[in-house]
C-alpha cells in the first residue's frame, strides 16, 4: 500500500481506503460478519483510512466499523461525519460524542462536515469543531461536498486549525471536480478524498483493453489507479466483499505511465 500525507497534518493515510456507506444496513448476521471481515482484511492489507458517517445505516455503519477495528484501533485512521441538521454548536458536540460511542473509540481521527448548510453560520459549526479538537475528541477537521468558496469560508472560520481534507465525488466517469476543486486542493495542500470512485459499482466499460492487459488489472483497479494519480488525492471505495477489498487494495501496486493515464477515457 502507498500512503499520502493528509492535508498539512503530517499523518499518513492509505491512498486507497475503505468507504462504509451502506455497510451495516442489513440486519442479517451473515452479512454483518462478512462486512466486518472485509474491513479487517482491508486493514491487514494496509488500508488504514476508514470512512463512515453518523447518517450511514442510521448509525449501524459506525457500530460495524467499531466492531471491525476493536483489536486494531491503533492501525487505523477513522474518519466520520456530522450531517445537517446537526451543524449548530451544541448539536455538533452531541453528534460527535454519539459517533465516538458507536465507534467505541476515544477520539475520531478526522471529523468532517458531511454537507454544507447555508442556514447555519459556518463560524458556529467550526467553533464546535475546534472545541472538539481542544477537548481531545477530534484530531483533525475536514469538510465534504464543499465548493471552493465554501471551503474558503470554512478555513476563514477556523481560529487555530486547518481544513485537512475535502471529500467530494470523483471517478473516471465523473470528473467535475477537475474544473476547480482539485486544482484548489493541490494548491492549498488540502487532501481531496474521492468518494464513489467506482461510480457506485457501475464500472467504466470503455477502459482500453491494452491498459487492463498491460497492467494486469480489472476495470475497478484501473479506475482506482487513475483516480489516485495525483499526489493530493486518496480514494475510498466501498466493499463488503473480501475479494473486492483485496482487489482494491492491490490496485496501485504499479502506476500507469503518464501516456496511459491520458488514454483513460
Ligand atoms: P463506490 O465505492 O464507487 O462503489 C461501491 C460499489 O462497488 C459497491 O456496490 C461494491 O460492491 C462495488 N465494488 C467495490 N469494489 C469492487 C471491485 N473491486 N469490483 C467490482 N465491484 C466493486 O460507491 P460508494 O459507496 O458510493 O462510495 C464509496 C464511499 O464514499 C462510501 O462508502 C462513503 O464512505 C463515501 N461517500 C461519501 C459521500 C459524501 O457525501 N461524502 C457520498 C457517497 C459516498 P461490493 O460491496 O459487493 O464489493
Amino acid at each position: 500500500m502507498e500512503y499520502r500525507q493528509l492535508g498539512q497534518t503530517g499523518e499518513k493515510v492509505s491512498v486507497v481506503g475503505m468507504g462504509c456507506w451502506g455497510i451495516g444496513l442489513s440486519k442479517n448476521r451473515g452479512d454483518w460478519a462478512g462486512e466486518v471481515a472485509s474491513l479487517r482484511r482491508g486493514v491487514e492489507l494496509g488500508m488504514n483510512l476508514i470512512d463512515t458517517a453518523e447518517r450511514y445505516s442510521s448509525g449501524r455503519s459506525e457500530e460495524l466499523v467499531g466492531e471491525a477495528i476493536r483489536d486494531c484501533r491503533d492501525d487505523v485512521f477513522v474518519a466520520t461525519k456530522v450531517a445537517p441538521p446537526n451543524l449548530r454548536h451544541d448539536a455538533v458536540i452531541k453528534a460527535c460524542k454519539d459517533s465516538i460511542r458507536r465507534l467505541g473509540v476515544s477520539c475520531v481521527d478526522l471529523y468532517q462536515i458531511h454537507w454544507p448548510d447555508p442556514a447555519v453560520p459556518i463560524k458556529e459549526t467550526m467553533s464546535a469543531m475546534e472545541r472538539l479538537v481542544q477537548d481531545g475528541l477530534v484530531r483533525y477537521i475536514g469538510v465534504s461536498n464543499f465548493s471552493v468558496s465554501e471551503t474558503d469560508d470554512a478555513r476563514a472560520a477556523l481560529a487555530k486549525n486547518e481544513i485537512a481534507s475535502n471529500q467530494v465525488e470523483y471517478a473516471l466517469t465523473n470528473r467535475s471536480v477537475e474544473a476547480d476543486i482539485l486544482p484548489y486542493c493541490v494548491r492549498e495542500k488540502i487532501t481531496l478524498i474521492a468518494y464513489s470512485p467506482l461510480a457506485h459499482g457501475r464500472l467504466a466499460r470503455s477502459i482500453p483493453n491494452y491498459i487492463l492487459q498491460k497492467y494486469n488489472m480489472t476495470p475497478a483497479q484501473a479506475m482506482l489507479n487513475w483516480v489516485t494519480r495525483d499526489e493530493q488525492v486518496v480514494a475510498i471505495p466501498k466493499s463488503g466483499n473480501i475479494k473486492h477489498q483485496e482487489e482494491n487494495a492491490s490496485s496501485i501496486a504499479v502506476r500507469f505511465s503518464p501516456r496511459d493515464y491520458e488514454k483513460m477515457p
